[in-house]
């Protein structure tokens, strides 16, 4: 199974996922005690630079497989070898103890991988397998958080390369309006954050000189890839009416992978992985 970073799999694998973390979003909200996310915590991270959710306990390592058994369910239904390899996984993590999943539940939440790695050699698991597993039965908890907290990011400019709800890297931009102002979008939990239309959305770069854009023909400005020469990192943007919803914006990852191999191709990287 490769889901992950890097390795893309099926649409329909990214689909069933995508439709399920969406699902589920609403029930694991229901389930947070009064103050979970704490908003008013949410929005001092963000006024320090913090990411809003950091430390919030949206997660415990029961709901995480209670998500990965469900997640796996819904890919079985579409790609069934696949399924069953998540579900082999999350049968795997049901024999550990209830500290040790509740700490990967917080360290999923994190995004911090290394936890799975040294977990992947002592159960004998596929790394990657283990983080694509573990990252999409975290994610309904964050999309639900996220929504929570969105109406905190309207004055939001940082201009930060990395989500500034959950710390993930951006997935795609989106332009919009007239100007084509452009948006970062987070593929983890959905948050949506302005950023400069004319800087790298990695290192901030802004010399024209260094910035370009990969496109089709006539394509400009509707689905392109953003490219700089500073740090070789690309950003694929696509035009929207309105702010994609969770499935459509992992959907449009999949259906522009185009962008992605001509980028690729001409010796450019999906983000740098440096933090701003
Ligand atoms: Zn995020
Ligand atoms: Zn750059």
């Amino acid at each position: 199974m490769a889901v992950h970073d890097g390795l893309r799999p099926a649409s329909a694998v990214v689909r069933a996922l995508a439709a399920e973390v969406s699902r589920r979003s609403e029930g694991v909200a229901a389930r947070w005690p009064d103050g979970v996310p704490d908003l008013l915590a949410a929005k001092t991270r963000l006024a320090a630079g913090v990411t809003a959710l950091e430390g919030e306990p949206l997660l415990d390592g029961a709901e995480l497989l209670r998500g990965g058994r469900a997640l796996a369910a819904a890919v079985e239904a579409v790609e069934p070898a696949v399924g069953q390899t998540m579900l082999a996984i999350v049968e795997r993590l049901e024999g550990l103890d209830e500290h040790s999943l509740n700490e990967l539940a917080r360290a999923a939440l994190a995004g911090a991988w290394e936890p799975c790695a040294s977990l992947a050699s002592i159960l004998g698991l596929d790394e990657y397998a283990l983080v694509s597993v573990v990252d999409y039965a975290a994610r309904p908890a964050l999309v639900a958080a996220a929504r929570r907290v969105e109406h905190l990011l309207t004055s939001y400019d940082r201009a930060s390369s990395h989500c500034p709800v959950c710390g993930s890297s951006p997935l795609l931009a989106e332009l919009s309006g007239k100007e084509a102002a452009r948006s970062l979008r987070c593929g983890r939990c959905g948050a949506r954050w302005r950023y400069p239309r004319l800087a790298c959305a990695w290192c901030g770069e802004r010399d024209h000189h260094a910035l370009s854009a990969l496109h089709g023909e006539g394509e400009a400005g509707v689905r392109q890839a953003d490219c700089c020469s500073t740090c070789h990192g690309y950003l694929k943007a696509v035009s929207v009416l309105d702010p994609l919803d969770y499935v459509s914006l992992l959907k449009t990852d999949i259906e522009t992978a185009g962008l992605d191999l001509v980028a690729v191709d001409r010796g450019y990287a999906r983000g740098t992985g440096q933090r701003a």
